[in-house]
């Protein structure tokens, strides 16, 4: 996993709390009271050598403006180009808290409670941060399953638009788990993807993408695996007629059915199955690093992959018109202009009358 981080001079570095990241609310605020601090950290974590220029390597120097200008090609850019803050009218602050209750609670955040939390007043915006900051849970150079792999699929998905109550299966989607076991007990990373059908050759491709070569599959008695594993992997798998398939894979069944409560608890029913994609890469995220000691860690790890990542515009966020039950309520003009802030006017403090 090459993160910027790790990468400094060279050599694997580990973050290292108080210093790197914070460790709790109280250095947490006092490291983010402004918009400058929040930008010096993502220029820090994009490019912890100095500026260098992403279309020619060089180095540059800063502008009046904030920008940074290379000295090779001239190109010009700022910390928050190109990174899930490009262009956000929220501002940094905002932004930074909105991450460190995301990855410091451990189940993570619907966006109503963000909403309450924050003083959002719409629930777009409080939507778009959450649904952006869930686009930063994959790291690309993430590492692959390995060892012992229980496989399995089992299918999400919510009530078909227009049809009201009944959980159609049609409209469910299926979903390839994968989780390490571990000897002699216990489980170790997950991975999960949605596949447009389950078969011999999704299955396959969703073992290379997750699962390195040579690790040994363990699944239910389903023949495509036959065909999936063939020449890359050993194959396990366990038939087991009569006997419970949760006593086969128990760490694919637990995971799959620890991301249903999750959505039904977390987000109480305002999970939009539309996404399922961004949830599942936040569970797995938020999964594999669940014995992490340090919050504040994770806290990092989302910010470095926050500015590694494209800008995601609100238009690519929706798959299909949000079939939401909470409606945000259009915000007036005068709301709209209003740019969105931590600060409270000081009138507002009753102690000072
Ligand atoms: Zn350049």
């Amino acid at each position: 996993m090459s993160l910027h981080l790790s990468s400094v001079l060279g050599v694997l570095v580990a973050p290292r709390a108080h210093l790197d990241y914070p460790t709790d609310l109280g250095e947490f605020a006092s490291w983010f009271s402004t918009d400058a601090d929040c930008l010096d950290y993502l220029r820090w974590l994009r490019w912890p050598k100095g500026f260098e220029c992403e279309s020619c390597g060089g180095a540059g120097w800063l502008n009046g403006d904030g920008r940074y200008e290379c000295s090779e090609c001239h190109l010009r850019t700022s910390v928050t180009a190109g990174t899930i803050f490009d262009r956000t009218r929220t501002p940094l602050t905002v932004w930074f808290h909105a991450a460190w209750l995301f990855s410091t609670s451990k189940d993570g955040i619907s966006a109503m409670a963000l909403q309450r939390q924050l003083g959002v007043r719409s629930h777009q915006t409080a939507w778009v941060m959450l649904t952006k900051l869930r686009t930063a849970t994959v790291n690309s150079g993430r590492e692959l399953l390995r060892g012992d792999v229980e496989v399995d699929e089992t299918f999400y998905g919510g009530r078909t638009p227009g049809q009201r109550g009944g959980r159609q299966h049609g409209a469910k989607l299926p979903v390839i788990v994968a989780v390490e076991r571990h000897q002699p007990r216990g489980f170790g990373r997950c991975r999960m993807g949605i596949v447009d059908r389950v078969n011999h050759a999704t299955l396959r491709q969703f073992l290379i993408d997750n699962v390195a070569p040579g690790s040994t599959i363990h699944s239910d008695g389903l023949n495509s695996y036959i065909r999936a594993t063939g020449g890359l992997y050993v194959l396990n798998a366990q038939p087991a007629p009569g006997a419970l398939a949760t006593v086969v894979l128990p760490g694919a069944h637990r995971v799959a059915s620890l991301f249903k409560r999750w959505m039904l608890g977390t987000h109480q029913g305002s999970a939009d199955w539309d996404h399922l994609a961004l949830y599942l890469d936040e569970f797995v995220f938020r999964f594999n690093r669940r014995t992490s000691r340090y919050r504040g860690l994770v806290f990092l790890r989302l910010l470095e992959q926050a500015v590694a990542h494209g800008p995601a515009p609100y238009h690519e966020l929706i798959v299909t018109p949000r079939p939401k039950r909470i409606q945000p309520t259009p915000p007036s003009p005068a709301l709209r202009s209003q740019t969105l802030t931590l600060e409270r006017p000081r009138e507002r403090r009753p102690w000072r009358n």
